[in-house]
């Protein structure tokens, strides 16, 4: 599981980081890991955690597998995200 500031990637042998997008909220973070989710094509669950560096929302992959089912509650809880942030605003 990656709780890290930064996203590490490999271009051949080569090592990347780049800082992860920052959400101010954790409301912000939840709406995109959830969007991700329910519309991504990603074979791992999304999930939102707070940054120890930065002290901003991140996004970042857990070990659980989307299957199908996981997918559809990530759109119904999208919805009601999306919903919510309406009533909000
Ligand atoms: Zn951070």
């Amino acid at each position: 599981m990656q709780r890290s500031h930064y996203y590490t990637y490999k271009v051949g042998s080569e090592e990347h980081s780049v800082a992860k997008v920052s959400y101010p909220s954790e409301k912000d973070a939840l709406l995109n890991a959830t969007k991700f989710n329910a519309y991504g094509k990603d074979i791992h669950k999304l999930v939102a955690y707070k940054c120890s560096k930065c002290g901003m929302w991140h996004i970042g992959h857990n070990h659980t597998e989307m299957t199908d089912d996981l997918r559809e509650k990530a759109k119904q809880r999208y919805k009601e995200l999306c919903d919510e942030s309406k009533k909000v605003r």
